[in-house]
C-alpha cells in the first residue's frame, strides 16, 4: 500500500517524485520504458533555466540522478486502469495489481500519426519521428520533415546537420514554432522550405525513395526524392487508461492545483490540458501535483493539512 504512485517518468513525473520523497511520502513512480519522457529524445534543450544548452538525455539524467538521490522507487510496468475501492486507488499493472491512497498521471504524450498513404507501411523503412534516433541513418541522403512546430523546426535544423537537403513541408505559410527556430533553420543552407504545401503519399520499393507533395495555392502535384520522412505533426496524450474528465482531444483537465474530476487522482505535464507544454511547466506541474497530493493524503489521514506554499 503506497501513498503516491506517480505514473510516468519524464520530467513532472521525476519533479513530482522529487517533491513527495522530501514530503516523506511513501511513493513509488512506474514507467513504462525509458525514464526521462519525450525530452530524453530531443536533441538539445536550450529554454530549461540553468542549462543554456543541455541535450534531452543529459538534462534527464540529472533529474533522474536528482529524484534517486532522494530515495524514489523506480518500477518498470505499464498501468491498464485505475479504479477506486472506498478511498483507495486500485492500480492494474502488467506487474500485478498495486494499492494507493493518491495517483498523480504524469504520461506525457505521443507523436502524433500525418495518416497519409505508405505512413504505417515505411514506418521503420525511412518514416520516423524521431531525429535524434533516426537522423545518423540519413547522413548524406535527402530527407523531408513534416509540420510547423516547434519540433519540426528544432530537428530540421538537426537534421540540416547530417543529411544533404532537408525539405520542410508545412500546410501553411506561417509557421507555429519560435522565432528562434525559424531563424535558425532558415539560415540553413540545405533547408528547402515547402510552404503552404502537403505530404499526400509516401512511395518505395522496400524503403522510401520519394515523396508526393501538392502546393496548395497552385494545385501542382509533384514527387520529390528523399530516403528519410519525418513527421513532426503534433502529439496525443497518453492517457486512455485514466477515466477523469478530458478535453475534446484527450487531454486530462484539472484545476489549477492539479485535481483533476476524480478525488485523488492529480495529472502533471503534457498529458494535462496546458497551454503550453514545455520542461519548465511540466516542472511546475510536478510540484504542484507532489504538494496537492499530500495534502489530500494527510486529510485522508485525518491529519491536518498542509497548505500550499506560496
Ligand atoms: P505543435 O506545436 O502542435 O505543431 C504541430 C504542427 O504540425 C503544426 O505546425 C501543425 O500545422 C502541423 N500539423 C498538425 N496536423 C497536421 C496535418 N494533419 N497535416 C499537416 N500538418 C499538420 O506540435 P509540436 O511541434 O510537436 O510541439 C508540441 C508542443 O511541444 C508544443 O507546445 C511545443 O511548443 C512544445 N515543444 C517545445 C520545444 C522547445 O524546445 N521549446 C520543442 C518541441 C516541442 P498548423 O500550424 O497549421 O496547425
Amino acid at each position: 500500500m503506497y501513498d503516491l504512485i506517480i505514473i510516468g517518468g519524464g520530467p513532472a513525473g521525476l519533479t513530482a517524485g522529487i517533491y513527495a520523497t522530501r514530503l516523506r511520502l511513501k511513493t513509488v513512480m512506474l514507467e513504462k520504458e525509458m525514464v526521462g519522457g519525450q525530452i530524453a529524445v530531443s536533441d538539445l534543450i536550450e529554454n530549461y533555466p540553468g542549462f543554456p544548452s543541455i541535450s534531452g538525455p543529459g538534462l534527464m539524467e540529472k533529474f533522474e540522478e536528482h529524484a534517486k538521490g532522494l530515495g524514489l522507487d523506480i518500477k518498470f510496468a505499464v498501468v491498464e486502469s485505475i479504479t477506486s475501492e472506498g478511498n483507495i486507488k486500485v492500480l492494474k499493472t502488467t506487474e500485478g495489481e498495486m494499492r494507493t491512497k493518491a495517483v498523480i498521471v504524469t504520461t506525457g504524450a505521443k507523436p502524433r500519426r500525418l495518416g497519409v498513404p505508405g505512413e504505417v507501411e515505411y514506418t521503420g523503412k525511412g518514416v520516423s519521428y524521431c531525429a535524434t534516433c533516426d537522423g545518423p541513418f540519413f547522413k548524406g541522403l535527402n530527407v523531408m520533415v513534416v509540420g510547423g512546430g516547434d519540433t519540426a523546426l528544432k530537428e530540421a535544423v538537426f537534421l540540416s546537420k547530417l543529411a544533404a537537403k532537408v525539405y520542410i513541408v508545412h500546410r501553411r505559410d506561417q509557421f507555429r514554432g519560435e522565432k528562434i527556430q525559424l531563424e535558425r533553420a532558415e539560415a540553413a543552407e540545405n533547408v528547402v522550405f515547402l510552404r503552404s504545401h502537403i505530404l499526400k503519399e509516401i512511395k518505395g520499393a522496400t524503403i522510401v525513395e520519394k515523396v508526393v507533395v501538392e502546393d496548395l495555392k497552385t494545385k501542382e502535384v509533384k514527387d520529390i526524392d528523399a530516403e528519410g520522412i519525418f513527421i513532426f505533426v503534433g502529439i496525443n496524450p497518453t492517457t486512455g487508461f485514466v477515466d477523469v474528465e478530458k478535453n475534446d482531444r484527450e487531454f486530462i483537465i484539472t484545476n489549477k492545483e492539479m485535481e483533476t474530476s476524480v478525488p485523488g487522482i492529480f495529472a502533471a505535464g503534457d498529458c494535462r490540458d496546458t497551454p503550453l507544454l514545455q520542461v519548465a511547466t511540466a516542472v511546475g506541474d510536478g510540484a504542484i501535483a507532489a504538494y496537492t497530493a499530500e495534502a489530500y493524503i494527510e486529510a485522508l489521514d485525518d491529519k491536518e493539512p498542509r497548505t500550499m506554499k506560496r
